[in-house]
């Protein structure tokens, strides 16, 4: 049996960040996940300047795809206008490989089936033992299946169902355009370029909210298409998108039992206006690092609830996206419909 001090199950942004961290302190670390990197996340990709003060990234010094932008284009309700907002965006596939590589901890390939208490220890699928446990496995996290469900069931109504594609595409437009509430989506779609000549376009919308009316999200993605194709956006597109569902920021108590964390989307900590997980779950994972090398407190109640700090705009957001759908959902019961 393997044994560590820390034992990191995920190697997103949540289980690569904190497994930096706990290196950096000189935690004897080991991380799991289920895929081999460089592998296939589907994320529009856009990240904040937060992201990248938390990460201590220098986009100079980023070996891969890195495009800023200093506005979004913003469709709301038949109007459209320009939000300001620096952002900048990355490639998945590369930026969530680059982490864990430079995380520096040792990574092996191993799907997590099943997690032990024996003494101090936690013993997972019978062959790796440590102290410390970090559930970074995003929303089907075997950490948060085994030891957090019960204590924090996640709300159904909370969520979001998503289709992505990214291709390398010669666009015309170079900015970045978002889609809120289209053809009555209780969410928003997304026009994200790329730097040289990759495009991510994707839509997302609360699970709940559309089966309740009958809607879904493949329909959804066709009228998407269909728009797209009307604004010269992107012309001609047939590909099949991919589809994952994670959970939006609910009041969440338990993050911490004993030795053992969870973090990032394994909490459902994405933002309730822009459904943005990457911060959350990066600075989740630094601060449970923090807990277990410095004894600091781990709590996420210090992390954002929104990523837009105009108060109206992220009220705006969060009505149509969460408060209106669940005030008919109300009688919904606190158990996941379909997760991933
Ligand atoms: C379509 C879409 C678009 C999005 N766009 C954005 C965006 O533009 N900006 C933004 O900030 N956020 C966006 N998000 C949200 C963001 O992708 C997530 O919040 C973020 O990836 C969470 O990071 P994480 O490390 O918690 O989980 P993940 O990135 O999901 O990583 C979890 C890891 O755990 C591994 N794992 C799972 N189960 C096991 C197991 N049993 N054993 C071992 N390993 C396991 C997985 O293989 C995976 O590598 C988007 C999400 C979707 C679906």
């Amino acid at each position: 049996m393997q044994t560590t001090d820390a034992l990191i199950i995920g190697g997103g942004p949540a289980g690569s960040s904190c497994a930096w961290r706990l290196r950096q302190q000189g935690v004897e670390t080991l991380l799991l996940d289920a895929q081999a990197f460089p592998r296939l996340k589907l994320c529009a990709g856009w990240v904040t300047p937060e992201v990248l003060a938390d990460l201590q990234l220098d986009p100079a010094h980023y070996p891969h795809r890195f495009n800023s932008f200093d506005q979004f284009v913003v469709h709301l309700f038949g109007l459209s206008f320009k939000l300001k907002s620096v952002q900048h965006s990355i490639r998945r596939v590369e930026f969530d490989a680059w982490l864990l590589q430079r995380c520096g901890v040792p990574v092996i390939q191993h799907n997590v089936r099943e997690i032990v208490r024996e003494g101090s220890y936690y013993i997972v699928d019978g062959a790796y033992r440590a102290r410390y446990l970090i559930g970074a496995g995003g929303t089907r996290c075997p950490v948060y299946r085994s030891l957090f469900r019960e204590k924090n069931p996640r709300a159904r109504e909370l969520q979001t169902v998503t289709l992505e594609h990214e291709f390398a595409y010669d666009y015309a437009d170079p900015r970045c355009h978002l889609w809120f509430f289209n053809h009555k989506l209780p969410g928003y779609a997304w026009y994200v370029p790329k730097a040289n000549g990759y495009l991510n376009i994707g839509i997302g919308g609360m699970a709940q909210a559309l089966k309740a009316r009958g809607d879904d999200i493949w329909h959804q993605w066709a009228l998407f298409i269909a728009d797209l194709d009307k604004k010269s956006l992107v012309r001609g597109f047939h590909e099949q998108p991919k589809g994952y569902s994670y959970y939006l920021r609910d009041q969440v108590d338990t993050v911490r039992v004993d030795n053992a964390f969870i973090v990032g989307d394994a909490i459902g900590l994405a933002t309730r206006d822009m459904a943005e997980g990457i911060g959350p779950a990066i600075r989740s994972g630094l601060m449970a690092a923090d807990a277990i090398s410095k004894g600091f407190e781990y709590s996420v109640r210090s992390i954002g609830r929104f990523s837009i700090e105009q108060g109206w705009i992220h009220r705006l957001l969060e009505y149509f996206m969460v408060t209106r759908p669940t005030r008919s959902l109300k009688h919904a019961a606190k158990e996941p419909l379909n997760e991933g």
